[in-house]
């Protein structure tokens, strides 16, 4: 068995596909509008392609990555325009647009899961009189999680400023890749540890 099968094989009923064009599809986002990139990434793909629902599916995901040493490049709506969603050494692609949902909605303060598209949020809160300060031109199909880990602004930022700046985050929840994945939340300076980045 190679690691990618027997890493498979630990996945139980967790959505996964090695199916050629899709894995081909999902290893791409919008780099292709850079010559430079367009040679520089060709032919580079996943192995798999692993579409958790859950933060538990995806725990168990990377527990099994780690075990078996594979890479994960994470990905949302695949709308980045630097090939960061682009898996360099095969491996996993972690398709995170099937986590999704809007979690609560407090006094100004909107919580979802991690593949919910910028739009679904926005139009999760309007009916209670709220609306997302800041949306990137892709906001129907960017993740709220690709934003935040790749984007800077957008819509809104001219009289709310970039997304870097103080009360436009309130929280990040990254999972950390090792052995006994954590669970840690970020708030206040360090959301700049993963914002961006
Ligand atoms: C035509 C066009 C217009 C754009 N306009 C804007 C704009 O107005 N403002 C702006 O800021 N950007 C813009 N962008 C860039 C891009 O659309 C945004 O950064 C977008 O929000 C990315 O979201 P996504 O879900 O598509 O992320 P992806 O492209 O899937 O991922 C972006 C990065 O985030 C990482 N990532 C994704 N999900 C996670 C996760 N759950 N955990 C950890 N890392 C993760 C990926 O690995 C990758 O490095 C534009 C791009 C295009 C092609």
């Amino acid at each position: 068995m190679t690691s990618v099968e027997s890493f498979c094989a630990e996945l139980g009923d967790i959505a996964h596909t090695a199916d050629p064009a899709t894995v081909r599809r999902k290893s791409r986002d919008q780099f292709t509008i850079s010559p430079l990139l367009r040679e520089a990434l060709a032919g580079k793909s996943a192995d798999v392609v692993v579409s958790p629902r859950s933060k538990e599916e995806i725990r168990t995901t990377v527990k099994a990555a780690v075990r078996h040493r594979l890479p994960i490049t994470v990905r949302g709506g695949g709308t980045a325009n630097y090939g960061q969603s682009v898996p360099l050494e095969g491996g996993i692609l972690l398709d995170i647009m099937t986590y999704k949902g809007v979690i609560s909605l407090r006094e100004g303060i909107v919580r979802a899961n991690a593949g919910t598209t910028v739009n679904d949020m926005d139009a999760a809160i309007r009916p209670k009189g709220w609306e997302l300060r800041i949306h990137p031109s892709t906001t129907e199909t960017a993740t709220i999680a690709g934003f935040i880990a790749g984007g800077s602004g957008g819509i809104g930022s001219a009289q709310w400023g970039m997304l870097r700046d103080r009360g436009n985050i309130a929280a990040v929840e990254v999972m950390s890749v090792e052995d006994e994945p954590k669970l840690i939340e970020l708030t206040g300076n360090d959301i700049e540890l993963v914002h961006h980045a």
